[in-house]
């Protein structure tokens, strides 16, 4: 009760507030437990502004840039999403609350594990993962209605937008280790289109496509 009125809050003040209005998204978020996708010791502040650790010196995002780039995904429900950073496993949950299907790719086994499990508490069953290096996609699933990267790339990596179905949309943070931006791409019949959504900070995506450890 008390982490319901939290996330309702959560919602109007920090995401409605900001202007993110695709309706999908505001619903999706006032679903998704998100103090469940943190440690117990973090709970009341799962809700708050601001991204929290996760072990493994990652992080869950701000709830805000959850939204922003679920938005920017113009997700239907048909749509089947790739995920790259599956980390405490919430963007993911965000994403199954809306698309169909979504493919999610995490490099840290403790936290594949751990979402796995929490994906099966909370029966997520359109949620399918694996543990390996997102940087290459997931070749036998795609092409994809929608890519989104949840950690910062030195560039986009041309292997995810060659698994972007026509009309697929990709977002993703590209910059340098201490700030990116968030770059939307749309892949249409005539070519690519590019967008940027503004600055944005994430942990690095490590991979043969991104940075070397
Ligand atoms: N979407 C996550 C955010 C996690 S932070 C959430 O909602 O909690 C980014 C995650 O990307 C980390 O867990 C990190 O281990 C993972 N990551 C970084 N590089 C990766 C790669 N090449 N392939 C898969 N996951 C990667």
């Amino acid at each position: 009760m008390r982490f319901r009125r939290q996330r309702a809050d959560m919602v109007r003040k920090q995401i409605e507030a900001r202007g993110i209005a695709d309706p999908k998204v505001l619903a999706a978020m006032g679903k998704v437990p998100r103090h469940l996708f943190v440690s117990e010791a973090l709970w009341d502040q799962a809700y708050g502004d601001y991204p929290l650790p996760i072990g493994s010196q990652q992080t869950i995002s701000q709830p805000y840039i959850v939204a922003e780039m679920t938005q920017a995904l113009q997700l239907s429900e048909d749509d089947r999403v790739l995920e790259i950073g599956t980390g405490s496993g919430y963007q993911a949950a965000v994403l199954a609350e809306i698309a169909y299907k979504v493919y999610t790719i995490e490099r840290i086994h403790s936290l594949y594990i751990a979402a796995r499990r929490l994906f099966d508490r909370l029966q997520y069953h359109n949620i399918v993962m694996r543990y390996s290096d997102g940087t290459s996609g997931w070749e036998e699933e795609s092409p994809f209605d929608a890519i989104i990267v949840t950690a910062g790339a030195p560039e986009i990596p041309s292997t995810l937008v060659s698994q972007l179905a026509p009309g697929g949309r990709l977002v993703i943070p590209v910059g340098d280790q201490h700030s990116q931006e968030l770059i939307r791409l749309y892949r249409d019949e005539n070519g690519i289109q590019q967008t940027s959504l503004g600055g944005c900070r994430f942990v690095k995506l490590v991979g043969e496509h991104g940075w070397r450890l």
